[in-house]
């Protein structure tokens, strides 16, 4: 079998199971699964395959025929423009967290500064890591709850070549931590408990740990600005990622703090994503 029937074989296969863009999907996966570029794929598209590739294919067709997503199938999400290892422990980085990224790096006027940033529940590690890959002197503490998720943050720390950069630390939020930051940010759980059952069957591949902190959706909110005074100078400024209809309630939150918002950047969809704040 070639390449290119493969391709043929997994579209079918694609179609059936009630995947949209199966043809972005099957070339995705053969990509991925096999570490082609598009550009080897069209090269090699009349090259038969070895029976191992074959099996390895079809072992994530079928994951994927699941509605698995692909990153948590072959491991690897792209962020940034940069590869992150992902598992059953770490939210998929999401293309609409690069707002967060964007919205630091538009608010430092030198790119060179000796910056202290912490990142609150790091994940896969996808944010502080692309921001420490753009500030070259900048220096981080990233903390997260589970220490499976750890392991995976400094597995891409390594990868990237950033772990002499980044001090990763087990911590419920603030509890673990001392010292004040000039940026601290965070893309906390969000998604009130009951919305999960109706979104889309690929969330079920996240960790609800990551995706959730309780009915409202709030929860992590309050319990991270409720000590962040501490570990702010007066110039800190805080970026929070949340949900799109959320920039109201945690834009209240903030401000009964003491904080005042800043501004709030659109995601890829022009919806509120990321909320911009200081003392
Ligand atoms: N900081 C990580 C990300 O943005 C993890 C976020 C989370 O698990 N809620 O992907």
């Amino acid at each position: 079998m070639t390449l290119q029937e493969y391709f043929r074989y997994a579209l079918n296969h694609l179609n059936t199971a009630g995947l949209k863009n199966c043809s972005f999907e099957a070339r995705s996966l053969i990509c991925q699964v096999l570490k082609l570029s598009t550009e080897d794929f069209i090269i090699f598209r009349e090259r038969p395959l070895e029976d191992k590739d074959i099996h390895k294919l079809n072992r994530a067709l079928e994951r994927r025929c699941k509605k698995e997503p692909l990153a948590k199938i072959v491991g690897i999400k792209e962020f940034w423009g940069l590869p992150f290892k992902v598992n059953e422990y770490t939210l998929d980085p999401r293309p609409d967290s690069e707002t967060l990224v964007e919205a630091v790096l538009k608010s430092i006027k030198d790119k060179n500064d000796p910056l202290k940033i912490l990142d609150l529940g790091t994940g896969s590690g996808c944010l502080i890591l692309s921001l420490l890959h753009e500030l070259k002197n900048a220096y981080a503490l990233a903390i997260d709850i589970c220490d499976r998720a750890l392991a995976i943050a400094l597995e891409n720390a390594r990868l990237l070549s950033l772990e002499k950069r980044c001090a990763l630390k087990k911590s419920n939020w603030f509890d673990n931590i001392c010292g004040t930051f000039d940026m601290i940010i965070s893309n906390p759980p969000y998604i009130p408990e009951k919305q999960l059952e109706e979104l889309g069957r690929e969330l079920h591949y996240d960790p609800k740990l990551a995706l959730t902190p309780g009915p409202t959706g709030l929860e992590s909110y309050r319990a991270i600005l409720k000590d962040m005074h501490n570990f702010m100078e007066p110039k800190t400024k805080v970026f929070f990622e949340m949900g799109w209809d959320q920039s109201h309630s945690i834009s209240k939150i903030i401000e009964q703090q003491g904080f005042i918002v800043r501004a709030i950047h659109p995601d890829l969809a022009n919806r509120p994503r990321v909320i911009e704040f200081n003392r």
